[in-house]
């Protein structure tokens, strides 16, 4: 990858910028460190153990706004009863939307469902493993196909989540927001170029997601026991990645409408349901998911 790749994060500063404040001994250790620790301490999902790109995608599209240790019951569940792309490429709408029931964002249902019937009846049961082709299928953004892309398939792709984007925020003591796709573009950069071709992206993937969750907390994070301590640059971590102000709470809002979308659908669908005497509008109840945005700054990821 070429280090002097233009791509302006804020204020003017690219990632140029933010690799000269990478020195020898942060790239020697970050991935050394956070693979050590990541063998040592791994969460042990069910989805971790498949090779299947059925799972992997199923696991992907629970995960999205939603905590992992919520998912962890709906995904077995949701295995035992629609194990391969046939089967749910063949499922009804309405079982699959009662199958999700309590996982909220009912839309990560329908496209699941979408992609299976794409995968079965038009790819021979295939899923392309390219990120590229997996943005075209329906509820798939930038982190699910590159999440996608590495893990079922072993592709070398950098896919950061909230967790993801708060440990390197933190590591390199960036202080712009991170609340634009181009701003996250480069910092998926940067994570590329502190990898080596070696390097296995789907075990780095995991283990930054991981370690954020338990170790570079949102809201205390645990700098004492922190094996990364030596090279973090992040002098009041609490206080990183940047809350955003109004007008970036609002762009916020923009782009990730699905709490709001939720609501305000809600009617709509209750009606369309009566309507129509389906019974799909029995499946929307209390949701447990909440808004990606705000794993970045609140405790509770
Ligand atoms: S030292 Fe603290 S802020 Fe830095 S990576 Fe470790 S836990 Fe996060």
């Amino acid at each position: 990858m070429n280090v002097k790749e233009e791509g302006v994060m804020e204020n003017g500063n690219n990632i140029a910028f933010w690799l000269e404040r990478i020195d020898a001994k942060f790239r020697e250790s970050f991935p050394r460190r956070l693979f050590e620790w990541y063998e040592a301490n791994a969460y042990s999902y069910p989805w971790r153990q498949a090779k299947d790109p059925y799972a992997i995608v199923v696991s992907e599209f629970m995960l999205q706004q939603t905590q992992a240790k919520t998912v962890i019951a709906y995904y077995l569940k949701w295995m035992e009863r629609f194990g391969d792309w046939e089967k749910l490429a063949n499922a009804s709408e309405g079982e699959v939307l009662k199958a999700w029931e309590g996982l909220g964002y009912y839309a990560r249902a329908r496209n699941l469902h979408k992609i299976a019937a794409i995968v079965f009846f038009e790819k021979k049961g295939i899923l392309l493993s390219e990120p590229t082709e997996l943005l075209k299928l329906p509820g798939i953004g930038l982190y699910t196909a590159n999440a996608i892309a590495s893990l079922a398939f072993g592709k070398k792709t950098v896919a950061l989540d909230a967790n993801g984007i708060r440990v390197l925020v933190r590591l390199l003591s960036i202080h712009q927001p991170i609340n634009k796709a181009g701003a996250l573009k480069e910092l998926s950069r940067i994570a590329m170029n502190l990898l080596s071709e070696d390097n296995d992206f789907s075990l780095f993937n995991s283990a930054l997601m991981d370690f954020g969750r338990a170790v570079c907390k949102p809201l205390a994070p645990k700098c004492m026991i922190c094996p990364l301590k030596e090279i973090c640059q992040a002098e009041q971590p609490e206080q990183l990645p940047r809350r955003p102000g109004p007008r970036l709470l609002a762009a916020s809002l923009l782009c990730f409408p699905a709490p709001f979308s939720f609501w305000m659908n809600r009617p709509l669908v209750w009606t369309r349901s009566l309507l129509s005497g389906s019974k799909t509008f029995c499946v929307r109840n209390k949701r447990k998911s909440r808004p990606s945005w705000r794993l970045l700054f609140d405790g509770r990821c």
